[in-house]
């Protein structure tokens, strides 16, 4: 080497050894109380220990730590990181790193080492070293990491033998799925879906509340079953409901959900739902052709009065037009009741809604000696839901009303706000009620107490109010049977 550098060097050496002798000898009682190696460290790396803690820790007396680097004491694979901070270091910049070093006695120990350039008279001269003992945090940290991979491992067993179809999802992204899931959207592989952005497999339609789900789960909130649409990967859509729930998966927040296929479910509620239609179609029937015979018996003797009437009134033909009116709105009524009929979701209004129940009911009711009343006090907005499948809850409600009277009555229907965000519509009558002990059974499937009845009628309405995310109940005495029903507006 250049006789010039050694010299530097060995300037440098003296202006080190200096410094410790000098200014940090005042430290040295501090230094010896810490349980922390503190050392400096030459220009070329030799170590100089400050305090006994550098015995402790690397295991060599200090005259033998002297003729040692970093080169000697750190193990093989951080050596490269160790010197390229050392020499950072010397650059002038704070240091502080992980690193194993191999003590005198063998032992591997994890250390966290801080190094800081030591400058005196704006020269860097070398560098101070700290080392912690960091091998107890660094092992309970290991267990602590191999017990939460038991726990997934555990946790990922459970979840792939579950015979629930379950994804793990962060944010939008699916990180896992089991067979049931995989057979559920009909893969084959998990890499079909693992990856994948969760709204791939939902219907559009969807999308806005699961969003709004996702930002519940997401807070530390279950959210319950809801039925949605999922698109399978052969692009077909698949009646589910779905449940998440927040969950941790490896280590980071996650969102464990359950899917659950109610294609069969779905089906045969259209199944009842129709073959309730149908019923109450066919036993309205003797009530609308009765209730159709009287305008027919008024056109045909107006027609025949035409007939033999030259000047033909007006008044005749505006009667006449107001039956033929009449009838053309029973029976469009009833052959919307009896056709199968898709989800139609739309704004329309509720009074509306009940007075075409009224028009389509009145048949049976007049021959009952029942009065049907609508009243509404306040201005009600729009309701969005499918208009078909309220008129059939009201039409079901009424029918119940008016076979709980057989001597007649009367038959109120209130529609009110129940709050800023609900409509309340009620409907009460002056049956006999319903008994105490069938109380409970009502809208279970199949319970009826009428020798023709289907017992379907309540458990149908209160599923479609259901559906519509409102809320059903019935309250009764021998007076009478009171059905509150409220919907979202
Ligand atoms: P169904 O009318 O075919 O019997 P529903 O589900 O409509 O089936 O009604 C089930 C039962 O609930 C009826 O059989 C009746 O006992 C009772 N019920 C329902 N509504 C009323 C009512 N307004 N007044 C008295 N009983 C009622
Ligand atoms: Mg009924």
């Amino acid at each position: 080497m250049n006789t010039s550098i050694l010299k530097i060097k060995q300037h440098k050496r003296d202006l080190l050894e200096n410094h410790i002798k000098g200014s940090l000898n005042q430290y040295s009682s501090l230094f010896g109380c810490d349980s922390d190696a503190i050392y400096v460290m030459d220009l070329d790396g030799f170590f100089l220990p400050l305090n006994p803690a550098c015995e402790r820790i690397f295991g060599y007396d200090p005259q033998r730590f002297s003729k040692l680097t970093y080169m000697k004491v750190v193990t093989v694979e951080h050596l490269d990181r160790a010197l390229s901070f050392f020499y950072k270091a010397l650059e002038g910049k704070l240091q502080n790193f992980d690193c194993q070093v191999i003590h005198q006695n063998g032992a591997i120990i994890d250390v966290n080492i801080t190094n800081y350039p030591i400058v005196v008279d704006e020269e860097i001269i070398g560098v101070y070293g700290i080392a912690k003992n960091i091998t107890e945090i660094k092992q309970r940290r290991r267990r602590l990491t191999e017990e939460i991979q038991q726990r997934e491992e555990v946790y990922r067993e459970i979840v792939e033998h579950s015979p629930d179809a379950v994804v793990i999802a962060k944010h939008e992204q699916i990180l896992f799925a089991n067979n049931t899931a995989l057979h559920l959207v009909g893969g084959k592989e998990k890499s079909e879906i693992i990856g994948r952005n969760i709204y791939d497999f939902l219907l559009s339609d969807y999308k806005k509340i699961i969003k709004e789900r996702v930002k519940l789960v997401e807070t530390g909130k279950i959210v319950d079953f809801i039925e949605i649409q999922l698109v399978r990967l052969d692009g077909e859509i698949m009646d589910v409901e779905i449940k998440a729930i927040p969950a941790i998966y490896q280590n980071e927040p996650a969102r464990h959900i359950i899917i659950r296929d109610i294609t069969e479910k779905k089906r045969t509620q259209k199944m009842l739902l129709q073959s309730e239609k149908l019923t109450v179609a066919g036993q309205l029937a003797a009530g609308i052709a009765h209730e159709i015979r009287n305008p027919l018996t008024a056109i045909k003797g107006f027609l025949q009065l035409m007939e033999s009437d030259k000047n033909v009134k007006s008044t005749y033909i505006d009667i006449i037009n107001s039956e033929m009116n009449r009838i053309e709105q029973i029976l469009s009524e009833l052959l919307l009741l009896s056709k199968p009929q898709g989800q139609k979701i739309k704004e329309t209004s509720i009074i509306k809604i009940l007075q075409n129940v009224k028009a389509l009911i009145d048949a049976q009711a007049i021959l009952n000696n029942t009065n049907v009343t609508i009243s509404c006090t306040t201005k009600i907005p729009h309701l969005v839901c499918d208009e078909n499948q309220l008129k059939q809850v009201f039409i079901n409600l009424l029918k119940n009303s008016i076979e709980a009277m057989p001597d007649g009555g009367t038959i109120n229907i209130e529609v009110d706000k129940y709050n800023e965000n609900s409509v309340m519509i009620t409907v009460s009558d002056q049956g006999s009620g319903i008994a105490n002990e069938h109380l409970d059974h009502v809208g279970q499937p199949f319970f009826t107490t009428k020798e023709n009845g289907t017992g379907l009628g309540l458990m149908i309405s209160m599923q479609i109010i259901k559906n519509h995310n409102g809320t059903f109940h019935i309250s009764s005495s021998p007076n009478g049977t009171i059905i509150e029903i409220t919907l979202p507006l």
